[in-house]
């Protein structure tokens, strides 16, 4: 996923901390800088989850020329040597893509409940050598930090789900429900997104109450843990198309009608038009959980809008920030134009993308329904070419959550635990669309910016992907566990 990464002032909102996904500077760490809390001695455990983690960042997953299923068959074989039942370690995928084909494990527990789908993606953006000052594909430990491409996203959850099974298996812990673990290929982009093929081909291996995912993790500011962040939404993405035809002409002899002022006056409506505030239980949350920590003015607007999702003015304060206007409704922003065929002729054609960010509890055709009506101009065809989703937005499930506050309070401190909205995407949505649930939450903290996912030098800090480690560990027995209500 682009993960959220922003340097932020310390006036700046908080929000910055959770949500915006934009390019960090690259390198941002100071030569010297020393990240604190590695241990200096390892546990076995520790150990056996560090050379998983080597082994899989050191396989490469890219799209290009890397394959999913070489890391697939070197995972599967440590849980076929660890004991695994040959038919609870499959790997499948598209026949017509041998490189991209996904490892899907089942650790069978007492039959009490649907399964819990533990989900991570093995491939990684690209990373080219030449790019980055040593091999992305050689995993480094170095001044408090692994480097490599892949140590934050995804492969420190993928050795985390792992790294855990094998210790379930050998500690012998049975769970009162199935666990599932999926390692997919092409989240990051490529023709055969693994988590589409299963839902498609093999939902019964992945069919689950619900999903824990990436996606969330905590914040550190000045090395300490601030907040903790469960991905429990996704808006949804959606690109029309504004075309405007005309005869055109000569442009010594212009009209008033003419392809490029009509599209022009269509985005400038757009532009000034505002979505209507659509709170949901997971963006509610969210700003009731993010008033703890945001400075007053924000934080009263947020508790207003809490108590009164019709508060104008609230809405308006918040959206003073466009990162939280992103989250109070759905964006539409023009991103692309183009139009007109020579220098001296009036323009036979005009086009624009225009981007949208679409709230859960709207559908793209209610979307496209509004350009419409707001553009209110027949010269202007406006066409979108996703179809219709409406993936919902639950609240956290609660014994998750539960389990959450609890171990985030043992393990970092009193600090807020925050259900977010995501404005960019993971493949959470995919399985929210087919009714699967999926949360994103992992113990994993990390400064703003300060990973650089899907840029050069991608890292993470040594201390937390061993509290990840620990974290997914409790985090699962808890769910999973006696004692915890089953459907
Ligand atoms: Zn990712």
């Amino acid at each position: 996923m682009l993960r959220r990464v922003l340097s932020i002032a310390s006036s700046a909102p908080l929000l910055g901390l959770l949500l915006a996904a934009s390019a960090s500077p690259a390198d941002a760490q100071l030569p010297g800088t020393r990240a604190p809390g590695a241990p200096t001695t390892l546990t076995a455990e520790q150990q056996a989850a560090r050379a998983i983690y080597k082994e899989i960042v050191e396989i490469n997953t890219a799209d290009s020329v890397g394959s999913v299923t070489r890391a697939a068959e070197v995972v599967a074989a440590r849980f076929r040597a660890a004991g695994f039942p040959a038919a609870d370690v499959n790997i499948v995928g598209p026949a017509d893509a041998p490189t991209k084909h996904n490892l899907v494990v089942r650790y069978r527990g007492k039959g009490r409940g649907k399964p819990i789908l533990l989900l991570a993606h093995l491939d990684v953006v690209q990373a080219l050598r030449a790019d980055w000052p040593r091999d992305p594909f050689t995993f480094i430990e170095e001044d408090g930090y692994f480097w490599g491409r892949g140590v934050s996203d995804d492969k420190s959850m993928c050795a985390m789900f792992i790294a855990n099974l094998l210790r379930y298996k050998r500690e012998g812990w049975v769970p009162e429900r199935d666990l599932i673990l999926a390692l997919t290929a092409d989240e990051e982009g490529g023709d055969h997104n693994g988590v589409t093929w299963l839902i498609e081909n093999r939902r019964d291996l992945i069919d689950a109450e619900y999903a824990i995912n990436e996606g969330g993790g905590g914040t550190l500011q000045d090395d300490k843990p601030l907040l903790h962040s469960i991905q429990a939404a996704e808006k949804v993405y959606g690109d029309f198309t504004f075309t405007v035809h005309n005869t055109g002409g000569h442009s010594s002899v212009p009209r008033k009608d003419n392809a490029i002022y009509s599209l022009a006056q269509a985005l400038l409506k757009v532009q000034q038009y505002t979505f209507p505030v659509e709170l949901n239980p997971v963006t509610t949350a969210f700003f009731a959980q993010t008033a703890k920590v945001e400075m007053p003015s924000l934080a009263a607007a947020m508790r207003a809008l809490v108590a009164n999702p019709a508060d104008a003015e609230a809405a308006r304060v918040l959206s003073t920030d466009p990162r939280y206007a992103s989250m109070l409704r759905t964006t539409c922003v023009a991103t692309m134009l183009s139009g007109g065929h020579a220098p001296n002729a009036l323009p036979q054609t005009a086009k624009a993308n225009v981007n949208c960010r679409i709230v859960p509890s709207s559908k793209a055709s209610q979307v496209h329904a509004e350009l419409v009506r707001i553009v209110n101009d027949s010269s202007v065809v406006i066409t979108g070419d996703r179809a219709d989703r409406n993936d919902g937005a639950l609240p956290v499930h609660p014994v998750l959550l539960r389990a959450t506050e609890t171990l985030t309070k043992k393990m970092f401190g009193d600090i807020p635990v925050i259900p977010t909205m995501s404005t960019g995407a993971t493949d959470g949505y995919r399985l929210r669309n087919v009714g699967i649930p999926t949360f994103g939450v992992s113990g994993i903290f990390s400064a703003p910016g300060e990973t650089n996912a899907h840029g050069r030098n991608e890292k993470l800090r040594v201390k937390s992907f061993y509290d990840g480690l620990d974290f997914l560990y409790e985090l699962v027995k808890q769910v999973a566990g006696p004692g915890q209500p089953v459907s």
